[in-house]
């Protein structure tokens, strides 16, 4: 095992043990602190995000920045109810006695984020732990390498490093990391990562959230509002440049409507980014080569719509469109994460269901049509992680709604209370006194076993 993380991760074990995390205005304190600190630290953020990702400043506000502000202080608000122990009824059989539930921090976490989203993902999830009374080692991506030093320098001067501590690296720290082990693992990644983390939980039964991805299919109808749905798809897909674990991964389209929502897509694309994207300040970057050349792959031998050009040195991908012709096209077979919009036309909505249940459970699932009815029998119907009738992306806004995915796409849920509710076990225990045992349940049951029955029957 190696020595340096030994020693930052028994700094966390004792720190956990000295209890101060059972505090609970503590708690609320170190809250505090942290949305001052990233308060005070917005313009580097900011041009952290911006140099990782190109985001633009509107941008990184709306989909990282106030995501966390939100996250804190909905725990801020709601901490000292959701720590409180909660009383619940009795049974008969253990008259008297009060019962009770307490949220119980599991201890020590390790999180481990990705790149897309560095901020927020990363601050998200360590904000429920906090609220629940863990500490927290996190590992950020090593693409996002900006964002990562100012996570670091954020929480270091926040934090003791017993209680959240940041480690800096790719895949061979994260690797060591998991040789440890932990009473929690939150992970945020690809599927293929997530059952390497999946594995490496299950020696040390750990308990694990995994956000992971998937190929989110859009279906839109023909009784579907042309205008304001391409506007919704062109926003959902090309923000942050397609690299968004919930934008629509491939539109399925009725062929009745399809060339009227090609036009106006690639309309809306001109309306938000130019006609010249390459200058557009509002359109963000490819995070790496290696995603670059991955996504122009994507583009052989593909009946390109609209879009397609590229730029290896700033990492410029176009807003495209492709009119998928071979649906067991490599565009067809993973997740794109990327700026690229497949296009299938359906006759029949059994093509819908057929093509839609060909992939295991995505991530997001959505539907446009004007018959509300139809779209919500849909989306009932059919697994996914979270969704949205007549729009992409937006049921993340909702901190009320538990976000996550299901099979493939994961495993857990978090935002708002579901995180604390992720970081804590909920530990229930009983308190009887001692001046009272009734005989009830004790043996020999040879002369009362007909008064037994009839009490139970009574209460069950
Ligand atoms: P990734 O799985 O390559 O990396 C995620 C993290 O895991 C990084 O910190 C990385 O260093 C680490 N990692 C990489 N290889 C590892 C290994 N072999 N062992 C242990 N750790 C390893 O994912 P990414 O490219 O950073 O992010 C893109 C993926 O994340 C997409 O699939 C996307 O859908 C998904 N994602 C999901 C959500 C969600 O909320 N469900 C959010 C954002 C991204």
């Amino acid at each position: 095992m190696d020595k340096s993380l030994k020693s930052t991760i028994d700094n966390q074990k004792n720190y956990f043990k000295s209890k101060k995390t059972y505090n609970v205005d503590f708690r609320i304190q170190k809250l505090k602190d942290l949305l001052n600190e990233i308060k005070s630290s917005e313009k580097e953020i900011e041009l952290a995000l911006f140099n990782d990702l190109g985001k633009s400043k509107g941008e990184s506000y709306l989909t990282e920045i106030h995501f966390v502000y939100s996250e804190i202080k909905i725990a801020l608000r709601n901490l000292k109810k959701w720590t409180k122990r909660k009383a619940v009824k009795s049974t008969l059989l253990n008259f008297p006695s009060s019962d009770y539930i307490i949220a119980e921090p599991y201890g020590n976490t390790l999180h481990i984020s990705p790149w897309n989203y560095p901020f927020q993902l990363s601050i998200a999830p360590l904000i429920g732990a906090i609220a629940a009374g863990n500490t927290v080692l996190l590992k950020p991506s090593e693409y996002s390498e900006q964002t990562s030093q100012i996570l670091n320098k954020i929480l270091s001067s926040v934090f003791d490093k017993g209680h959240v501590d940041v480690v800096l690296g790719g895949p061979d720290i994260s690797t060591k990391l998991l040789e440890f082990k932990w009473d929690y693992i939150f992970f945020t990644g690809s599927v293929s990562v997530g059952k390497i983390i999946a594995k490496a939980a299950a020696t040390n039964l750990t308990p694990t959230t995994l956000e992971l991805g998937g190929k989110n299919p859009c279906i839109v109808d023909e009784t579907a509002s042309i205008k304001v749905t391409a506007k919704r798809i062109v926003w959902g897909k090309f923000t942050n440049c397609g690299q968004t674990c919930i934008a629509p991964d491939f539109l399925i389209v009725n062929k009745k409507i399809k060339n009227d929502l090609i036009k106006e897509l690639i309309a809306q694309i001109i309306k938000t980014y130019s006609d010249d994207v390459i200058k557009c300040e509002e359109y963000g970057r490819i995070i790496s080569d290696k995603h670059m050349k991955y996504l122009n792959s994507l583009l052989k031998n593909e009946k390109i719509l609209h879009g397609g050009k590229f730029d290896m040195n700033s990492k410029f991908f176009e807003p495209t469109i492709v009119e998928v012709e071979n649906l067991d096209s490599k565009i067809m077979e993973d997740e794109i994460f990327g700026p690229i919009l497949p296009i299938i036309e359906y006759s029949d909505f059994k093509e819908v269901d057929e093509l839609v249940n060909k992939y295991s459970h995505p991530l997001a699932l959505y539907i446009f049509t004007n018959r509300s009815e139809f779209g919500k029998k849909f989306l009932e119907s059919h697994p996914f992680g979270g969704g949205a009738i007549n729009d992409t992306v937006m049921h993340i806004a909702n901190d009320r709604l538990p976000f996550g995915g299901v099979g493939q796409s994961g495993m857990g849920k978090y935002h708002g209370e579901s995180t604390f509710d992720t970081f804590s076990h909920f530990k229930p225990y009983i308190s009887k006194p001692l001046w009272i045992d009734p005989p009830l349940r004790y043996p020999p049951f040879k002369n009362k076993i007909s008064f037994l029955k009839k009490i139970l029957n009574l209460i069950s």
